[in-house]
């Protein structure tokens, strides 16, 4: 069985985007009602992975604050000072959508931390597996600035600490249901981590994470991006992740993977429209961590990013961490209001962007070329 590790800290629980309605912040039309990113689904998410008995398959560690060296592997002075400054304030928006109340600037170090101390265990062998709870997420976070609710870009400052200890190739794939421009950005250029994507086609940002956008200059070919279109579901995230992310994988043969394991493409969260469920997401994790098994020695960590849904999101990280447990799925009683929707099965016009990319994308175009 593997020897999984859990991060996560009570103050990561502490971090508000404040008063709004949805995700949009009060003010002209708009009366308060619950910001979707609120720390009790995280707790409820933690409290049913301890109810159901599967926390005590996994080593608990409470991480410490990353440092300005770690954060300065990604971020610019500037970013960081203005995270401290607004969040010293009690309330204000940090950068694009990303707003901040007192705890927010020490959650964040703590998000950071957690991903960065879960990587440097993965890699020094105390875990070959490890959960990342944290608040608040990081995959919008670009090196000079916080952007919708992401203040420092977690999975980015541990994929560059991990180079740092000596894990030159990384893969990090991200299937938060938005596109995670900030990882992009922060790789575009770098032939040594390869950054898949995949996300619901157009949502959010806007134009961002086209099929098109796949590196540029030593990085050429080390990003993919696969944009499936809304009312995608559990066949389509799986081909994607059979037809695309395993190919590539083993085309790059990383030294470590990183997941952006965020829980919003499933059918229930307001923020997106994709169908997946927590059988998506065992799925999806076993099958990673099968691949980690195959080219990485076991080496993965997965660092939660977007959840909105508060009935469901706790199922979906139950899901998550059953499978890198080595367990099997949960019982869900929310699968029957999913699972026998249409919408779960691969339609042609999902099909279509996973053939696009097995024929032209620079990494996968050259194995189906050489495949007989
Ligand atoms: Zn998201």
């Amino acid at each position: 069985m593997p020897n999984p590790a859990w991060y996560s800290h009570e103050i990561c629980f502490w971090h508000d985007p404040g008063p709004g309605s949805g995700y949009v912040p009060v003010g002209p039309g708009i009366e308060p009602l619950r910001q979707f990113a609120v720390d009790p689904d995280l707790r409820r998410s933690e409290g049913l992975v301890k109810a159901s008995g599967v926390m005590d398959h996994f080593t608990q560690v409470s991480p410490v604050p990353a440092s300005d060296e770690d954060l300065l592997l990604v971020h610019t002075p500037e970013h960081i000072d203005r995270v401290e400054a607004t969040s010293a304030l009690g309330a204000g928006d940090a950068g694009v959508y990303a707003h901040v109340n007192y705890h927010s600037a020490h959650a964040a170090r703590l998000a950071v931390g957690a991903c960065v101390q879960a990587t440097t265990a993965v890699l020094e062998g105390r875990f070959d597996r490890a959960y990342c709870l944290v608040r608040p997420p990081g995959h919008h976070a670009e090196p000079d600035r916080a952007m919708a609710l992401c203040l420092y870009n977690n999975v980015a400052v541990a994929a560059r600490a991990a180079q740092r200890r000596g894990a030159r190739r990384v893969l990090i794939l991200d299937w938060d249901v938005h596109h995670g421009n900030g990882i992009q950005r922060t790789f575009y250029e770098d032939p040594d981590v390869l950054y898949l994507s995949i996300h619901q086609e157009g949502l959010f940002p806007p134009a961002s994470g086209l099929v098109t956008e796949t590196g540029a200059g030593p990085g050429a070919g080390t990003t993919v991006n696969v944009p499936l279109p809304a009312g995608s579901g559990h066949e389509a995230y799986l081909a994607a992740i059979t037809r695309v992310v395993r190919p590539a994988a083993r085309a790059f043969a990383p030294d470590l993977i990183l997941v952006a394991a965020g829980v919003d493409a499933s059918g229930h969260d307001p923020m997106g429209r994709m169908m997946c469920t927590s059988r998506t997401f065992h799925t999806m994790t076993s099958m990673m961590c099968d691949l980690a098994d195959e080219l990485t020695a076991g080496r993965i960590v997965f660092a939660h990013e977007g959840g909105y849904s508060a009935w469901y999101q706790p199922m979906l990280v139950l899901g998550t961490a059953t499978a890198i447990a080595g367990l099997p799925e949960p019982q869900d009683p929310f699968l029957h209001s999913l699972e026998h929707l249409p919408g779960q099965r691969l339609r042609p016009h999902q099909n279509q962007v996973l053939e696009r990319l097995e024929s032209r994308h620079p990494l996968l175009a050259e194995l189906t070329e050489r495949a007989p």
